[in-house]
């Protein structure tokens, strides 16, 4: 469930609540009691991929020594 941060314009207090989206609008009240709240921007929803590709490193060849039977 997402979480949403709220600041109280009463008060000045944040505080955050967990709630589903369809509700993620609706108003608010302070753990304090007032009414008068408003939604932070948080980073909730994070788009695209950031980050880059899994490096993939170079195939080594064969030829070790031992299998041609030139250390033997
Ligand atoms: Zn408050």
């Amino acid at each position: 469930m997402p979480r949403y941060d709220f600041r109280c314009r009463s008060c000045g207090a944040t505080f955050e609540l967990r709630r589903p989206m369809a509700q993620a609008n609706d108003p608010a009240v302070c753990p304090q009691g007032h009414p008068d709240t408003v939604k932070l921007l948080s980073t909730v929803a994070v788009t695209g991929s950031a980050g880059g590709a899994p490096q993939q490193a170079p195939g080594g060849g064969g030829g070790g020594c031992c299998g041609g039977g030139c250390c033997g």
